[in-house]
């Protein structure tokens, strides 16, 4: 592949490495060459979109093993147009009332209460924007089927089912559990898959629609897939002329999801795998080496086929903990970004996707970097504060 130009500093824009994951707040994943390509054919032209999307439910039809499938804007919009679908079906002016669900004969949608992520915004607003009510059931750390069973009533809508590191990871009802539960009373099952590589599993184990996102594992650019029967599709695909016009998609991210999907069909999965361990393993070698950090390579917790190198730092022996080695990594030159969203246990992760040729060894520099400095200043910040500078730095944008 010929070297990139790094537009970033011409805009003032820092030049970070991702070792974090496929973050939305980072601008996602690393677009593929295949997407980048026919996004680039397609902008300067116009297209029928109606028929743009039939060409792409053929394909996502093809990955998925679903009937059909249409891309929406993200995997959240997914979300949304989704529950609207199977409130309101194809009837186009419920369509248009909503949020305003009087009259409607299912306005409920089910979730384990450990299921009730955030994926950088609370996951029940992508369903309450509809109109929908929703209904947890179960606990935090613990759902039965008989508390499912309990709940569903007859206005439930949907099942809403999400696979990812962040629901609570014991204690909740496995797919084929929750759908034989829902489908015993007629309510279809929704996944929300958007970050897991498995593009044909979840409909094979009893969803009636899954949801990914375009621009993840993927690589293709800001976009959702919904996957699943014709009717409900069609019904998911009608929703872009009422709520779903806020959450347009263009045609830059139709035909890139489709080029990304058939990409994914192509890549070499396995020489991907074999790269990024071999980040992991040089990773390992060099942070084991250091005073007060553990390494230790780990699987996905949802079974991906990908692992991650999980950094313990003990401040004692380090001379710093957790998040303020992430924070040092974050705010040097190169920024390096780095997983942290369990950081108050002591520990970040250091993701090997994301990376061009010759980041990993930049890495691991700066990580040696950082651990020396604090060899001879220590710092140990207050966590809680670290979370209210983060909070209030939000708030203040754009400063
Ligand atoms: C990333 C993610 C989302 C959001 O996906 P978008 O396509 O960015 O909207 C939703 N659910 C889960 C489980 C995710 O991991």
């Amino acid at each position: 592949m010929p070297e990139i130009r790094d537009p970033r500093p011409a805009e003032g824009l820092r030049p970070v490495i991702n070792v974090s994951g496929t973050m939305t707040s980072l601008g996602a994943s690393m677009v593929v060459p295949e997407a980048i390509r026919a996004v680039r054919e397609f902008l300067p032209h116009f297209v029928e979109m109606a028929d743009l999307q039939r060409k792409a439910s053929a394909v996502i039809a093809g990955a998925t093993g679903g009937e059909a499938g249409v891309v929406t804007a993200s995997a959240s919009a997914g979300v949304s147009q989704t529950v609207a679908a199977l409130m309101v079906g194809t009837d186009l002016a419920a369509a248009e009332r909503l949020p305003d669900v009087s009259g409607l004969p299912r306005d409920e949608v089910i979730m384990q209460l450990g299921h009730l992520v955030n994926y950088g915004a609370p996951i029940d607003q992508s369903v309450r924007l509809t109109g929908a009510r929703l209904r947890l059931c179960g606990t935090a750390t613990e759902t039965g089927e008989y508390q499912l069973a309990g709940s569903l009533t007859d206005r439930t809508a949907a099942g809403l089912y999400v696979v990812s590191h962040h629901v609570v990871n014991y204690g909740q009802l496995s797919l084929p559990a929750f759908a034989r539960v829902c489908h015993s009373r007629g309510v279809p099952v929704i996944v929300d898959a958007a970050s897991e590589y498995d593009l044909r599993g979840f409909l094979a184990a009893g969803a009636d629609v899954a949801i990914y996102s375009g621009h993840k594992f993927l690589g293709g650019p800001t976009a959702g897939i919904v996957a699943g029967p014709r009717e409900i599709i069609r019904a998911v695909y009608l929703q872009s002329h009422a709520l779903g016009r806020g959450m347009k998609v263009g045609k830059e991210g139709v035909i890139g999801v489709m080029a990304a999907l058939r990409a994914w069909k192509n890549r070499d999965h396995a020489d991907v795998r074999a790269r990024e361990n071999g980040y992991l393993e040089l990773w390992r070698g060099r942070l084991s080496g250091l005073p007060g950090l553990t390494p230790v390579i780990c699987p996905d917790p949802t079974g991906n086929p990908l692992s991650r190198l999980r950094v313990r730092v003990d401040p004692d022996r380090a001379g710093i903990t957790a998040w303020d080695l992430a924070d040092r990594l974050a705010g040097g030159d190169p920024p390096v970004i780095v997983r942290d969203h369990e950081v108050e246990l002591g520990y970040f992760f250091l993701d090997p996707c994301n990376l061009h040729p010759g980041e990993e060894r930049l890495v691991a520099d700066r990580i040696g970097e950082e651990c020396a400095r604090a060899a001879s200043e220590p710092v140990r910040s207050c966590l809680d504060e670290r979370n209210r500078r983060r909070t209030e730095a939000m708030l203040r944008w754009p400063d």
